[in-house]
């Protein structure tokens, strides 16, 4: 056995090219660029400039010892994971095409799909937790996200501390202090911190950079022995959804790990559900592997679909943030509108700076506070010609709903109050239709209330 075939020599014939060209001009291509073409050579697929969709349940080895290598990398035997393709519950070329771009967004050394962004935050969560562990979220969260933590990891000895967006370095300290007792307490440790940032639909923002310097300062070096004196166990994961991957780069401002509904900004076109996770290849591997058990990767058909959305998402979200501006600069000087919750226009200082720190542009979701109540807020919905009455966000076309009588239903009154979802808040999400058509549909809209 000792002259075995060495499986390096006749590695399976990759669609990567081995040097992917990333430099122009002795500089980093932007993102933008790399869209077009990273992580995909044509002429290992016919000369094809896109992509071929791969519908295919399993690969073949060119020889036996290949396949041996390629086992070894893909259960963690050997570390660096599968040089080639195995079987499409691990992965598959158009997946990894899509892995490798989204991954160049966020500056992140690997990223992982998903089949839905709650499969990715689920898996995530799952592979990231133990017995007794604890998760320290900010709130408010996407529902399904918070009743994941609160509702299902709760059956396995998985308790929370939940702290509100917009918390000061000093009460973050507070809130850390005491999810490490309360992890002591049941044998476990601060297993992740969690934030939503801006917090949907109150728009709130998560400073990270507090939370990194507080992570670091209570939970930093080992929380269990042995481990390293700089680095903390306990990574801050962050769901991007509603400013990424354009306007807010949180692994730039110390978190660990970005995670995304794909479904939204990035799919762009409200035809497709996936999510991502990216972020330093030793908090990706453990998700990988449980992926990898559970399945939940994102299919090959969708994949393409979104490798079509990467090359246009700086396009389409330019122009929706730019229609957003001049929205709601025409709702905030209506006498029938309230108010808003806007990024762009923010009152308070705190939540000021951290927009300055973290925010490169003000996203276009939003709520508007319509004068009245419920009935004047179904009349305006009622009255949209334009924009459609749906849930769901981050596409070419706008929408409208109303958080308390649809996504926030279930949410008790006294929740709602205390997170501001009050029966006149309309809830927007602009797309890159024109703006003055969607001004005029808006303002006809208002006139019925
Ligand atoms: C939509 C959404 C999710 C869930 O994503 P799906 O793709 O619908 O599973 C998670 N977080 C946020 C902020 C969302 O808007």
């Amino acid at each position: 056995m000792t002259d075995a075939i060495d499986a390096t020599e006749t590695p399976t014939p990759r669609r990567k090219p081995k040097q992917p060209k990333t430099m122009i001009g002795g500089r980093e291509m932007k993102p933008a660029t790399q869209m077009m073409g990273y992580g995909f050579d044509p002429a290992l697929s016919e000369g094809s400039l896109k992509a071929p969709i791969f519908l295919t349940s399993t690969f073949a080895f060119e020889n036996a010892a290949a396949g041996k290598r390629h086992f070894e990398g893909i259960t963690g035997q050997r570390p660096g994971g599968a040089e080639g393709l195995v079987y499409s519950r691990f992965n598959g070329p158009n997946q990894e095409i899509l892995e490798d771009r989204l991954a160049i967004w966020d500056g992140a050394e690997d990223a992982l799909t998903f089949s839905s962004g709650m499969t990715a935050i689920c898996i995530l969560m799952l592979a990231s937790v133990g017995q007794g562990d604890v998760i320290v979220h900010s709130g408010p969260l996407y529902a399904a996200s918070e009743g994941f933590v609160a509702k299902v990891l709760a059956k396995f000895g998985v308790t929370y501390v939940d702290f509100p967006a917009g918390a000061s370095r000093e009460e973050l300290d507070e809130v850390l202090k005491r999810a490490k007792a309360q992890a002591n307490a049941g044998g476990g440790k601060v297993a992740m911190i969690y934030l939503e940032s801006p917090a949907n639909p109150t728009n709130a923002l998560v400073d990270i950079e507090a939370v990194k310097d507080a992570r670091d300062a209570i939970l930093g070096g080992a929380q269990a022995a042995g481990g390293s004196a700089q680095e903390s166990d306990c990574p801050i994961a962050i769901d991007n959804t509603f400013l990424g991957p354009l306007w807010q780069r949180p692994l730039d401002h110390g978190a660990d790990i970005v995670v995304y509904s794909l479904t939204k900004y990035v799919g762009g076109h409200s035809d497709l559900v996936a999510g991502s996770i990216a972020g330093a290849k030793k908090w990706m591997d453990p998700v990988r592997a449980l992926r990898n058990t559970m399945g939940g990767i994102v299919d090959p058909n969708t994949a393409w679909m979104l490798l079509r959305s990467l090359e246009t998402v700086e396009l389409r979200m330019q122009r929706a943030g730019e229609n957003a501006a001049k929205v709601c600069a025409f709702l905030k000087a209506h006498p029938k509108v309230e108010g808003l919750g806007y990024l762009g226009f923010i009152d308070d200082p705190r939540q000021q700076d951290i927009y300055d720190r973290h925010c490169k542009g003000a996203g276009s979701t939003f709520s508007v506070f319509i004068k009245g109540g419920e009935a004047e807020s179904f009349r305006f919905l009622d009255n949209l010609t334009i924009a459609k009455l749906a849930v769901s966000l981050g596409g070419t076309e706008t929408l409208a709903s109303h958080p308390a009588a649809m996504t926030h239903l279930s949410v008790p009154q006294e929740r709602k109050d205390a997170l501001g979802i009050t029966d006149n808040l309309v809830r927007i999400s602009i797309g890159i239709e024109d703006a003055d058509d969607l001004i005029a549909d808006f303002e006809q809209a208002l006139e019925h209330v």
